[in-house]
């Protein structure tokens, strides 16, 4: 066993997240006790799918009806002779060649065939548990569980978000295949029930998909209620364009010495409810084609392009509202290097 934690909040400092931490067990021994009191109980697990190559179509392994441990090797067993679900009755004779050997066969080109029969049943198995914390602003309201798929790594998981008091995510590595096996043994989609509050509406999951939505999806599965007041009473908000100014080319300084050439343009927006007064305000927006570096290099791209905020206080009126943007722009993107430990080239 062995456990180990990843401090969250370094990714992304926020003065209100006072605590955003990883924490995991792995290699964390199961107990199975009713396994470890009688043994396992063997059936033949896989799948028949009218996808992939001939001979991947339709495979059979067998697992612990219970606890979903497999014996090592797991088996590759006729389908035509095995129906899924039913009881293995078979020997647990296969074995793999150990490891040098298979290596020295594969170095003159031979594969050897993979084992018909199941093995022995691992004598130590284990899973993992994983949570993570949040303590601060969190972004979600909300709660849900999560039931995996065969195939899924988290058999388990779950989630409560408390918006800006924290959040808490848990899932389980093999721990509680029991439950999923009896309620998601089929498939490869994992089921989702809970509920989530946001943009003024409560949504929820009744045993949902989790990654696809889909046409015969009985309507009971998802839902969305308004739950503003304001909706009910004045109708629903939606906002328009009113008018926007032109592009207005201006050079962004940046404090490192670089300068960057970015077009600026201010929006004006209203926003109204059916039996409601408007309410109008300007955004502002920045766009640079060659983008404006604020990280070295990373995965994620290091260039920013563009980006459009709310502003207070800025409209076409102030003659001098395109070098405001530029300064904005400017603001934002130094925070941006700052965040991300950003090195200037010459520094680098
Ligand atoms: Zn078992």
């Amino acid at each position: 066993m062995h456990t180990f934690t990843i401090d969250r909040s370094k990714d992304r400092p926020d003065p209100r997240v006072l605590l955003h931490r990883s924490y995991y067990v792995n290699d964390l021994p199961r107990l199975m006790p009713l396994c470890r009191l009688f043994g396992h109980k063997p059936v033949v697990d896989g799948y028949d799918s009218q996808y992939g190559r001939s001979e991947e179509r339709r495979k059979r392994w067998v697992a612990c009806d219970r606890c979903g441990v497999r014996p090592e090797p797991q088996g590759d067993l006729n389908p035509d002779e095995w129906p899924l679900g039913t009881p293995y009755t078979g020997p647990h004779n296969g074995r793999l060649l150990p490891r040098q050997a298979a290596r020295q066969l594969a170095k003159r080109g031979i594969t050897p065939a993979y084992p018909k029969n199941p093995g022995p049943w691992p004598t130590n198995p284990t899973g993992g548990l994983a949570a993570e914390l949040v303590i601060g602003r969190s972004h979600s309201i909300g709660a849900d569980v999560k039931v995996g798929n065969p195939s899924s790594e988290n058999v388990l998981a779950a989630h409560i978000g408390l918006g800006p008091a924290g959040a808490l995510y848990l899932s389980s590595e093999r721990f509680g295949t029991w439950i999923q096996r009896r309620l998601n043994n089929e498939g490869y989609e994992s089921r989702q029930t809970g509920f989530s509050i946001h943009h003024g509406r409560i949504w929820w999951n009744l045993w949902a998909h989790r990654d696809e939505h889909r046409a015969d999806d009985p309507k009971w599965m998802r839902g969305t209620v308004h739950i503003d007041p304001r909706h009910h009473l004045l109708g629903p908000a939606k906002n328009y364009k009113v008018s926007e100014t032109e592009k207005v080319p201006v050079t962004v300084y940046m404090p490192e010495g670089d300068t960057h050439d970015v077009l600026v343009h201010l929006e004006q927006w209203e926003t109204r409810r059916t039996r409601g007064r408007a309410r109008t305000y300007w955004t502002a927006q920045w766009d640079c084609k060659k983008g404006i570096p604020v990280r070295n290099h990373d995965w994620k791209g290091d260039e920013t392009y563009s980006c459009a905020w709310g502003i207070e206080g800025v409209t076409p009126d102030n003659p001098r509202w395109p070098y405001i943007l530029a300064a904005k722009a400017a603001e934002q993107c130094t925070r941006d290097r700052a965040r991300y430990g950003y090195r200037a080239p010459e520094a680098a």
